[in-house]
């Protein structure tokens, strides 16, 4: 869209009556916001003049890099998040200090909200797919991509004890 960030200008809602509204969307293959890295970063958004300032909603899905509880492995995460901010406008009318507020130059930067959003809604436990076979607990094998040949007593551990006994 314009670049590489997620910097977009509302300044034409400045003198917009309140309820005006503008709807805008954002699709990056690639995008590092911060120290994130987010691959793709998708969103569907619109920014509606209050009376207050400029009030941008939203929401966005990405992915982000994390081991899957069962395999281990390094995996992309699906990851969605929903963004509902006020910026105030004039920067003066804002309630307090750590409110949102839009400059004279209409600047808003969604990136750190999307960031944060992103990090907030990461998933607890995350998988690399959803049916993920994990790891083969005699060998440790990865048994998405390496099935192995172990057989896997699926019984009581105290009935193993017992076969054990029996078995000497
Ligand atoms: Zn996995
Ligand atoms: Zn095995």
């Amino acid at each position: 869209m314009h670049g590489n960030n997620l910097k977009f200008n509302f300044g034409f809602l400045i003198d917009a009556s309140p309820g005006t509204s503008n709807e805008f969307e954002f699709d990056y293959p690639q995008i590092i916001i911060e120290d994130e890295k987010f691959i793709p970063l998708a969103g569907k958004f619109s920014a509606t003049r209050t009376g207050e300032g400029i009030l941008v909603q939203g929401t966005f899905n990405t992915t982000a890099q994390m081991d899957c509880i069962r395999c281990l492995e390094d995996s992309n995460v699906r990851v969605n998040g929903f963004v509902e901010e006020l910026f105030f406008y004039p920067p003066s009318t804002a309630l307090d200090e750590d409110a949102f507020t839009m400059g004279d130059d209409g600047n808003i930067d969604l990136g750190p909200l999307i960031r944060q959003e992103s990090l907030i809604n990461r998933p607890m436990q995350p998988l690399c797919q959803e049916d993920c076979k994990g790891l083969c607990i005699e060998c440790g094998s990865n048994l998405n991509t390496d099935p192995c040949d172990c057989e896997i007593d699926d019984i009581d551990p105290r009935l193993a004890a017992l076969k054990a006994l029996l078995n000497n």
